[in-house]
C-alpha cells in the first residue's frame, strides 16, 4: 500500500481519492492539525504525527508500505514569514525523520509536495525547473531544504513543485477548507456568499499589467493526476526527478476576482490593502518537462476551477459537513 501523509488535507485527500480510482490501496496518516477525518473516505486512516520516529516505526512495522506520497506540511506563506521556526521544524526536520524511517524499512519510492515558492522572485517567466532557486519566504526555504536532502539521499523520488492549487472535487465529497483561510479563491467566494464584507487585494503596485500579483492556478484534480503519474514513473524504475506542476497560464488577482464575479453572478466589494510579505510579482510555470516525461497535461481552466470551488463553497455554507 501507499502511505499518504497529510491525506486528510486539501491536496492529499483529492490525491487519495484519485489513487483509489486508479486501483491503489492507501494508508492515510494525518495528525488532523489542518486536515479533516471525514475527508478520508478511501483507504485506512491513522491519526499520527510524522515528526514522531517511534510512531512511524510502529506504522512501518504494522503495514506493508511500498511507497510514500508526502503532503503533510504547513503551507501558508504569510504565516511562515511570521513563524519561520514552525515551518522549518514541521516541513523540513520532520520530513528528515520520515526519510530516516523509510531508509530503515528500505522503502524507497517517495513523492514530495514541493512548491513554486522555491524560485523566489523569478528572474524570468515562465519558470523552468532549472531556474535559480532563491526562496523569499520560510515556507519556500523549508521545501527547498527537503529537496536538497533528497538529492543527497539514495531514495527514488519525484519532487512536484506546485504552483497555485485551486478548485475542488466535482462530486463535492471533499474540498478546500483551511482554518484560518488565507487562499485567494476561497476568500473571494466568502465575499460572494456574504461571509465577508469584501475581498482585499494585497497590493496593486506590483510590476504587472494591472498592478496585482499574477499566479498560475492549477486544478487540484490535475495535481492529483500528476501524483499518480509520478508514482507510476518511479514504479517503472525511472530515476529521481523534479517537475513543475502548473497550467502555464497566469492570472492577476483582479482577473481571478472578475472570474469569480462572472461564475457566481454576484457582485461584491473589493478593496486594496497593503502588500503581503513574501509575495513575488509573477509566478507562472513552464510545465514542458512534466508534459514530455510523464505525459501530464492540465485539463481544467480557471472557469472550471472557480465553478468547482463555488459549488463546494455553497455546499459547506449550507451543510455542517466538516
Ligand atoms: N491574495 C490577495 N488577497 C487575499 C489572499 C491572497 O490579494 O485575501 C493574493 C496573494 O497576495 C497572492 C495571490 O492572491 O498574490 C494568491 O495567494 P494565495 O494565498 O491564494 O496563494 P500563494 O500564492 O500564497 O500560494
Amino acid at each position: 500500500m501507499i502511505l499518504v501523509t497529510g491525506g486528510a488535507g486539501y491536496i492529499g485527500s483529492h490525491t487519495n481519492k484519485a489513487l483509489h480510482s486508479a486501483g491503489y490501496d492507501t494508508l492515510v496518516l494525518d495528525n488532523l492539525s489542518k486536515g479533516y477525518e471525514n475527508f478520508v473516505k478511501w483507504g485506512e486512516f491513522v491519526n499520527c504525527d510524522f515528526g514522531s520516529y517511534d510512531d512511524l516505526k510502529n506504522l512501518f512495522n504494522s503495514y506493508d508500505i511500498e511507497g510514500v506520497i508526502h503532503f503533510a506540511a504547513f503551507s501558508s506563506v504569510g504565516e511562515s514569514v511570521k513563524q519561520p521556526a514552525k515551518y522549518l521544524k514541521n516541513n523540513f526536520k520532520n520530513t528528515l525523520n520520515l526519510l530516516k524511517v523509510m531508509k530503515k524499512f528500505e522503502v524507497n519510492k517517495f513523492i514530495f509536495s514541493s512548491t513554486a515558492a522555491v524560485y523566489g522572485n523569478p528572474e524570468f517567466t515562465p519558470i523552468p525547473e532549472n531556474h535559480p532557486l532563491k526562496p523569499i519566504n520560510p515556507y519556500g526555504q523549508s521545501k527547498l531544504n527537503v529537496e536538497r536532502a533528497l538529492e543527497k539521499s539514495d531514495l527514488n523520488y519525484v519532487s512536484l513543485r506546485y504552483f497555485n492549487a485551486a478548485g475542488c472535487d466535482f462530486d463535492l465529497e471533499i474540498g478546500e477548507a483551511h482554518v484560518p483561510e488565507t487562499h485567494l479563491i476561497p476568500l473571494i467566494l466568502d465575499a460572494a456568499i456574504g461571509k465577508r464584507d469584501s475581498i482585499s487585494i494585497f497590493g496593486d503596485d506590483y510590476n504587472t499589467q494591472d498592478g496585482t500579483c499574477i499566479r498560475d492556478y492549477v486544478h487540484v484534480n490535475d495535481l492529483a493526476d500528476a501524483h499518480i503519474k509520478a508514482y507510476e514513473y518511479l514504479q517503472d524504475d525511472n530515476s529521481s526527478n523534479i517537475f513543475n506542476l502548473g497550467n502555464g497560464n497566469g492570472f492577476s488577482v483582479k482577473e481571478v476576482i472578475n472570474t469569480c464575479k462572472k461564475i457566481t453572478g454576484i457582485d461584491f466589494n473589493v478593496e486594496i490593502s497593503p502588500r503581503r510579505d513574501g509575495d513575488p510579482d509573477i509566478l507562472i510555470a513552464d510545465f514542458n518537462k512534466i508534459k514530455s516525461s510523464l505525459n501530464w497535461n492540465p485539463k481544467y481552466d480557471l472557469d472550471t476551477i472557480v465553478e468547482s470551488a463555488w459549488n463546494w463553497h455553497k455546499k459547506i455554507n449550507n451543510d455542517v459537513c466538516i
